[in-house]
């Protein structure tokens, strides 16, 4: 686990990884073995020289409190991290701006939520789905009618209603939940007047075969929101209202 130490003076974070100690190699120009040098590097020493003097404390990482705005495997993309000394609640922002700079972080006093901003249905998918496995083939007419019907559901749902499917994307802030029940009824009772005989039973299993882990999932996108605490100013000097108050009660 990263050990992560700010400097209370300067608000600044050191991620202490494994990584800050290995030294960098550099070939020389003419690439032979003697110009081959080691430059020895340890941040954190650099870090300690920079804050000396400073009051340093440790911070911990919320577990499983990483988010980010792009997919697991994009390089540059910005990240946050919840993090608190014990008393009070810190956003840790990891960034870079292109892919051959150092990771930068920011230590930012507050905290941050997730708010749902959309749940939509997986039109494309549905529809591509419906094609390859109905046979005979249902007509456009009759897919776009339960892709309306099934929108039509979905945009009445309220996220908190919904079991949120595990392990199902590759980007933090798209999650996948499965129908609830009720909604399953609903969908299933509302397609017997877009279906009749063998064309609603074929629909009826489509729809069982695909609602725990298939095209049928709902996705919901959410957007970060960041609470910043602002840095309280340096100590109020006490107020003169105590004294003016003994001037009334002497006044009497
Ligand atoms: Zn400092």
């Amino acid at each position: 686990m990263n050990q992560v130490i700010r400097c209370k003076n300067c608000d600044e974070i050191f991620m202490k990884t494994p990584f800050d100690q290995y030294p960098e190699y550099e070939w020389g120009s003419d690439r032979s073995l003697e110009n081959f040098r080691c430059i020895e590097r340890d941040d954190f020493q650099e870090f300690l020289i920079h804050h000396h003097g400073h009051r340093l404390e440790n911070l911990k990482i919320i577990e499983d409190s990483f988010t980010s705005d792009k997919v697991y495997s994009e390089p540059i993309k910005t990240s946050f991290y919840k993090a608190t000394n014990g008393k009070e609640k810190f956003v840790i922002k990891k960034f870079r701006e292109k892919i051959d700079e150092p990771l930068k972080y920011q230590l930012i006093p507050g905290d941050y939520s997730l708010k749902c901003t959309a749940i939509e249905i997986q039109s494309e998918e549905i529809s591509k789905q419906l094609k390859r496995e109905l046979k005979p083939p249902l007509p456009q007419n009759k897919i776009d009618a339960f892709l309306k019907l099934y929108h039509a559901i979905a945009e009445d749902i309220d996220i908190k209603d919904l079991e949120r499917i595990p392990e199902e994307s590759h980007h933090p802030l798209e999650v996948y939940y499965k129908i609830d029940d009720i909604r399953l009824m609903y969908l299933l009772r509302n397609c017997r007047n877009i279906f009749k005989g063998q064309e609603y039973s074929a629909m009826e299993e489509f729809i069982h075969r695909h609602k725990d882990d298939g095209v049928l999932l709902l996705k919901a996108t959410y957007k970060i929101q960041l609470t910043e605490i602002a840095k309280p100013s340096k100590k109020v000097i006490s107020s003169p209202l105590p004294l003016e108050k003994e001037k009334i009660i002497e006044k009497k």
